[in-house]
């Protein structure tokens, strides 16, 4: 497979405010999870850029994108999908680049979400309607009542590591299409698909002060400096649920909306009713996907008592087959976590596992290369029995390459454990059991439920979590209606 060509710019990431490429006084590197070598500079937005930023984005709200029709803005972003498109090597370099996933993950995942995430939105938003009430009075009075939509106003975007372009456009398309202008700040271990969106974005002739990219780490950095600016009107956010509450904090002043999706401890449960094979392929996919990485991924894994045995034999095998390396490797499954800071944390993780008394079926540390590697972010995939429901690997997030899987006996018993998390982001059901499967579907307390499969969405479907996993719903209407202020017109007539 051909190494994917790296555009230039991406050497040193700029930001991109008003309509333009500027640099800052401050830089910081950008390091290459394969081989912890410094891949990129990046300028970091300090506080009197944000500002500027701040004030092109509100500028922006007025003047030719004020002015613009639902189906004018539609085309514009239909434009930047198909710059994407027509860029889509540069797309997937940049994110392996960053991220070390293996290519074809990217081009399969993140890029084609991204071009979908952009034409989904751009073609909901003209569908996106209001409602109507004819209310009448005692007094014989007769009222039409209809909702008008308008636009939040500037919205910030502060977006995680693990899946840089699908979460950014994510947010961005539908704010874009619903008439605001957007501060995108990507994570700072992420900068160069922000980046090249940013240039997609230029070349679609989209009005300068639109779509802001602002790069920077959080705390006294840009993250910060952005959501506490009095002249924002909305945040989105994604990642950790920590950050979650920081960020409430900030704009509690100003009682600003928010809409969070943070963290997850998802659980699966493997009924003695599943198709046991596919089952097994799916919990490998479910935790090992992107690294585990991905806050749907599964971390605790419940399985019938009278299969436990057969299926922690059969998991430690499909996990032990995957092929962990390089990302130009058309073979491999597994890339490298996303920094070595991360990689110090997942390990440390793995260590108090076995403190807590975890047995490990297979894995539990880093794997040898004897080449450059050994000196990247690597881990191995790793399944655990034998912890207790409130050991911390159990409740905490490790948001690594882990599995724990327990025994049980009835179903109500497994409902209560999985719902028994901070936690209430995804869960997945394994039956071919109908009926078991919406009884239990019903009960669980997270955001999305899949039944005999993973990860999967429909982009009109709601996703966000419940408790420590998230405030709000996105996707289809719900996010057009986060993006929206509504307004009740009554007429007397
Ligand atoms: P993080 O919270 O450390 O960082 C996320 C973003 O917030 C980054 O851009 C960071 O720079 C910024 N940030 C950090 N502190 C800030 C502050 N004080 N003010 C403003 N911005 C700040 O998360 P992460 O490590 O990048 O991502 C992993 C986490 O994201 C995991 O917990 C994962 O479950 C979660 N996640 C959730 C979803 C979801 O849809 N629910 C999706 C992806 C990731």
């Amino acid at each position: 497979m051909h190494a994917p060509v790296l555009p230039k710019s991406l050497k040193h990431c700029r930001c991109y405010v008003n309509g333009e490429f500027v640099k800052s006084t401050k830089t910081f590197a950008n390091y290459s999870p394969v081989d912890g070598k410094q891949i990129a500079v990046v300028y970091e937005a300090d506080e009197a850029l944000v500002d500027y930023a701040v004030h092109s984005a509100k500028k922006a709200l007025s003047g030719p994108w004020g002015a613009m029709t639902v189906e004018q803005r539609a085309v514009l972003l239909h434009k930047v999908a198909d710059i994407i498109e027509a860029r889509f090597d540069e797309f997937v370099a940049a994110e392996v680049m960053d991220t070390g996933r293996p290519v074809h993950q990217a081009k399969t995942l993140d890029v084609y979400r991204g071009i979908h995430n952009l034409r989904t939105f751009a073609d909901l938003g003209k569908q996106a309607h209001g409602e109507m009430f004819e209310s009448h009075l005692p007094d014989g009075t007769q009222l039409l009542n209809y909702t008008r939509r308008s636009p939040v106003g500037v919205v910030a975007s502060i977006s995680p590591w693990n899946l840089p372009l699908l979460s950014l456009t994510w947010k961005a398309a539908p704010a874009l299409i619903c008439g605001n202008t957007l501060l995108c700040k990507p994570s700072e271990e992420t900068p160069s698909s922000a980046t090249l969106l940013a240039e997609a974005f230029h070349e679609a002739g989209v009005p300068p002060g639109v779509f802001n990219v602002l790069h920077g780490f959080g705390k006294d950095s840009t993250g910060e400096f952005l959501t506490s600016h009095h002249e924002i009107d909305a945040v989105t956010f994604t990642g950790e649920s920590g950050t979650g509450s920081t960020i409430m904090q900030a704009v509690a002043q100003g009682v600003k909306p928010v809409s969070f999706e943070l963290g997850g401890k998802n659980a699966a449960i493997v009924f003695k009713e599943a198709d046991f094979t596919a089952a097994v392929q799916g919990i490998v996919r479910s935790s090992f996907t992107n690294s585990g990485q991905v806050c749907l991924c599964t971390e605790r894994v419940y399985v019938h008592r009278s299969i436990f045995k057969q299926f922690v034999a059969a998991l430690k095998v499909a996990t032990e087959a995957l092929k962990v390396g390089k990302p130009n490797d058309p073979d491999v499954n597994m890339g490298p976590l996303i920094s070595l800071v991360h990689k110090e944390k997942v390990l440390g993780y793995m260590r108090l596992a076995e403190e807590e008394g975890a047995v490990v079926v297979t894995g539990g540390g880093v794997p040898t290369f004897n080449d450059e590697r050994d000196y990247g972010a690597y881990v191995q995939p790793t399944v655990w029995t034998g912890l207790p429901d409130t050991a911390r690997c159990m409740q905490e997030e490790v948001f690594g390459p882990v599995c724990h899987i327990s025994p049980f006996d009835d179903e109500d018993e497994v409902i209560q454990r999985a719902n028994n998390t901070h936690y209430g982001l995804a869960a997945v059901l394994w039956t071919e059991n109908l009926s078991q499967a919406h009884r239990v579907a019903a009960q669980m307390k997270v955001g999305v439920v899949w039944v005999n499969h993973w990860f999967a969405r429909d982009l009109r479907t709601p996703f966000g979590g419940q408790k420590l996993s998230g405030l709000g719903r996105e996707g289809g209407a719900y996010s057009l209606e986060f993006y929206s202020e509504t307004t009740n017109v009554s007429v007397r007539i």
